[in-house]
């Protein structure tokens, strides 16, 4: 059988495309263009070395099990470098995956990926705490008061990289057996799996036999009872026989709603550490550290630029600096603050068309099933109140307006009510995983509205 090339690599590329988001996607598998395919070697193109090392350190896995699946066993990508930034033709074939650093994984199996390590953690007053736990922990695992130590904080805070960043330094350290990484989301398939093979003894004893546990993501074991209870086992398991455990969690523990009691206890036995939201210094601090990973100068007006328009978290501050060199590279472009603008202008309009408040009360009164005046209507009734608020927030959020703009469109309140109102439901949003679970389908309704 003899597929041409451009077909293998489409069926590849389909496989990926249901394995990581679209953005992501359209930024580094579809300028990659396909060369030959010679046996079951497979050359593509890719626009530059920046952007051949990004696929490869981050969508190895995918490109292979995409190429195992579609060529079969042996089969081997290899890139091709278009141009360099500068435009000079650099036709050098680079091999896909060092064959030393897959032997290295397989025979690893912590599941832990190099990246992730604390020297290129940066310090920031938002985590400067559970750092220095995390960094205790590393340094002599099982030997603190900190066990379990529990990292929680919202989403792209850097949890991942900081529990990561243990099990790294303790191997790179020695002096300790297991290293075991594993989101809790892989816990429960695994566990279940497991049940279903009858393999259970053999799935137990994988996980108590680790010197240094790391589960990622506990909220996830909420509600399910059996995972909940073999986890039990192996936490006492571990614990009882010295052996280090780090978890990581989106909430604090006591929080974990549908989580059993005598867990919840274990969690808070060693400490809980948070991570908070980085700081304007903190950001730009991330910034410059990964624009020296990524190897390109960005100027101080640029880092800037970035750092004070994206807030909300680490992952989304990367992921603007990746889209930008992505951006630059594809076009042989400088990257000057004009570009910066242009690109994250681009980012933000995908994230937000341009919704009215108008559209936006309609939506909330809508999903709260209450009449839409009735948001600009004088009532201070507690439940009218209480969805005018969120109305009120979300209009801050997802359009231009000012305060008092905003106010005139809540029948002619004025700025201080609004800005009690933001206040109000921030505090909310910290406590309250139905209105958190609200807001989720709320953005998802005002995203796809028509209008
Ligand atoms: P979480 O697990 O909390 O959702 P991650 O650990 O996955 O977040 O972090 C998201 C991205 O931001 C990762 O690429 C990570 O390397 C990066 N990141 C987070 N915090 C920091 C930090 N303090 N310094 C450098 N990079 C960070
Ligand atoms: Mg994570």
């Amino acid at each position: 059988m003899s597929l041409s090339c451009a077909v293998a690599w489409d069926q590849c590329l389909s496989r990926i495309k249901d394995s990581i988001n679209p953005q992501s996607f359209t930024t580094w598998f579809e300028p990659i263009t396909p060369l030959n395919l010679n046996n079951r070697n497979l050359t593509v193109e890719v626009p530059s070395q920046f952007f051949y090392e990004w696929v490869e350190g981050h969508y190895s896995h995918l490109i292979d099990r995409a190429l195992l699946d579609v060529l079969g066993e042996r089969a081997t990508l290899r890139y091709s470098v278009a141009l360099d930034s500068k435009g000079a033709p650099d036709l050098s074939e680079i091999p896909s995956i060092d064959e030393n650093k897959k032997q290295k994984r397989s025979e690893k199996k912590t599941n832990l990926i190099d990246r992730y390590c604390f020297n290129n953690f940066v310090e920031g007053s938002n985590n400067q705490f559970a750092r220095a736990a995390a960094l205790a922990v590393a340094e002599s695992p099982g030997k603190t008061t900190f066990n379990p130590l529990v990292i929680y904080g919202g989403v792209g805070l850097g949890k991942t990289h900081l529990i990561q960043s243990i099990g790294n330094f303790t191997l790179q350290k020695g002096g300790i057996g297991n290293v075991l990484y594993v989101d809790s989301e892989k816990f429960t398939i695994e566990f279940i799996n497991s049940i279903q093979t009858n393999k259970t003894t053999e799935f137990s004893s994988i996980y108590r036999n680790v010197d240094l546990l790391i589960v990622d993501d506990i909220q996830f074991f909420t509600n399910k009872e059996r995972t909940q209870e073999e986890f039990f086992h192996t936490f006492n398991a571990l614990y009882n026989a010295g052996k280090q455990i780090v978890l990581s969690s989106d909430r604090p523990p006591k929080d974990l709603v549908g989580v059993e009691e005598r867990l919840l206890s274990r969690f808070q036995w060693g400490l809980v550490a948070d991570i908070q939201a980085p700081d304007l210094e903190t950001r730009i601090a991330i910034l410059q550290q990964k624009a020296q990973q990524y190897g390109i100068h960005l100027e101080r007006a640029i880092i800037e630029f970035i750092a004070t328009n994206i807030t909300s978290n680490i992952r989304e501050l990367e992921g603007a600096l990746i889209r930008l060199l992505a951006h630059a590279s594809l076009k042989s472009q400088d990257i000057s603050l004009d570009v910066t603008k242009n690109v994250l202008r681009n980012l933000s309009h995908q994230k937000k068309k341009n919704v009215t408040v108008e559209e936006i009360q309609r939506i909330v009164s809508d999903h709260y099933g209450i009449a839409d005046d009735l948001l600009r209507a004088k009532t201070r009734k507690q439940e009218i109140a209480y969805v005018r608020q969120i109305a009120m927030y979300l209009s801050k959020e997802l359009t231009k307006n000012s305060l008092k703009t905003i106010g005139l469109h809540f029948g002619g309140r004025d700025h201080s009510t609004v800005i009690h109102a933001l206040q109000c439901v921030e505090k909310q949003l910290q406590v309250d995983n139905t209105l958190k679970k609200d807001f989720a389908e709320l953005h998802k309704k005002i995203e796809f509205s028509s209008n």
